[in-house]
């Protein structure tokens, strides 16, 4: 009762923050032109959408369900939706059929006509297999429930220096109960490996951002030492500008998770992610206590607004 209290006082000066967009050449920041701001509410009818498939691991019916909602939102957008469809070989399922779906915002051109350099936004919508059902309103929902609303938010902003790729991500959950490589991040992995097939698509990519577990009502966000180091440093600093410093956690913890297959190929990532979902400690994590009940709007409304305050300064120091 006493944390809820305190979240609705929070709530009023953190939903109208200034949000700046970077320019390539300069390195300065100017004024977002945007005419929508980050709205919560519509994220969490997002996650209400998603629960609604029950749960949704890698290759059920459900998930495929949620793809087809994921198309039809992006489309709604007028973005191109992509579906990017594979087989992930050799699982302890055996072959499990997946698919990643991605839409690029373009943004303006170079001089000579180049693509824009592209800054990469990524969730993963899969939900992890259980012997019960296991609804994922956090592990999976949250994310994608954010990164949508910050596509509808950006969409409806005056066209950037930077491409801007949203990309919903199958299968990073492992299919045993424990994580153990290699099973785990197929989505990803999958995506960096096309990208590495595709001439110049790589090195297209400057940063990758990640949002996993980001409802928790009460939410510290990890300082992940596996991410990259300038990137949190821009994002805790947006934190900073915000007044809200405290959406970041006191202490470094590792983490693991899809941000990792972009950074082994020598791209910039951070996840922006809690892993203390619970009152204690993680207890909630996985278990059938990650529910809607157990989330937070206003989490949500201040991960949409940190991001929304960080591109910024990523697109001018990465994007180029
Ligand atoms: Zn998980």
């Amino acid at each position: 009762m006493h944390r809820r209290a305190l979240q609705t006082l929070c709530l009023v000066p953190l939903l109208a923050p200034c949000f700046t967009l970077g320019c390539r050449d300069g390195g300065a920041d100017t004024p977002i032109k945007a005419s929508e701001k980050f709205e919560a509410a519509r994220a969490w009818k997002h996650m209400q959408a998603q629960i609604a498939f029950g749960a949704r691991p890698a290759g059920s019916p459900a998930a495929a369900e949620l793809r087809d909602w994921l198309v039809a939102e992006l489309a709604a957008l007028k973005l191109s939706p992509v579906r990017e469809a594979f087989t992930a070989e050799g699982t302890p399922r055996g072959s499990v059929a997946m698919e990643n779906v991605y839409a690029d915002l373009e943004g303006q051109p170079g001089p000579d006509g180049a693509p824009a350099p592209m800054i990469c936004l990524g969730a993963h919508y899969d939900t992890k297999r259980m012997d019960f059902e296991f609804l994922g309103a956090n592990d999976g929902a949250s994310g994608v429930a954010a990164l949508l609303e910050l596509a509808r938010v950006l969409s409806n902003a005056e066209q950037s220096a930077v491409t801007y790729r949203f990309l919903f991500l199958d299968g990073e959950e492992a299919m045993r109960f424990t994580w153990r490589d290699p099973d785990n991040c197929y989505g990803s992995r999958h995506h960096v490996r096309q990208l590495t097939q595709t001439f110049g698509a790589l090195k297209r990519i400057k940063a990758f951002i990640l949002l996993d577990l980001v409802a928790d009502e009460d939410l510290h966000l990890e300082l992940d030492s596996n991410s990259t180091r300038r990137l949190l440093a821009i994002f805790r600093k947006a934190a900073k500008g915000l007044g809200d410093e405290e959406i970041f956690a006191r202490y470094w913890n590792p983490i693991r998770d899809d941000h990792e297959q972009f950074k082994l190929r020598g791209i910039p990532a951070l996840d922006l992610i809690d892993l203390h979902f619970g009152p204690q400690a993680n207890e909630y994590w996985h278990t059938s206590q990650d529910t809607l009940d157990h989330c937070s709007m206003e989490s949500l409304q201040r991960v949409g607004n940190l991001v929304l305050a960080a591109l910024p300064q990523v697109a001018a120091d990465f994007g180029r």
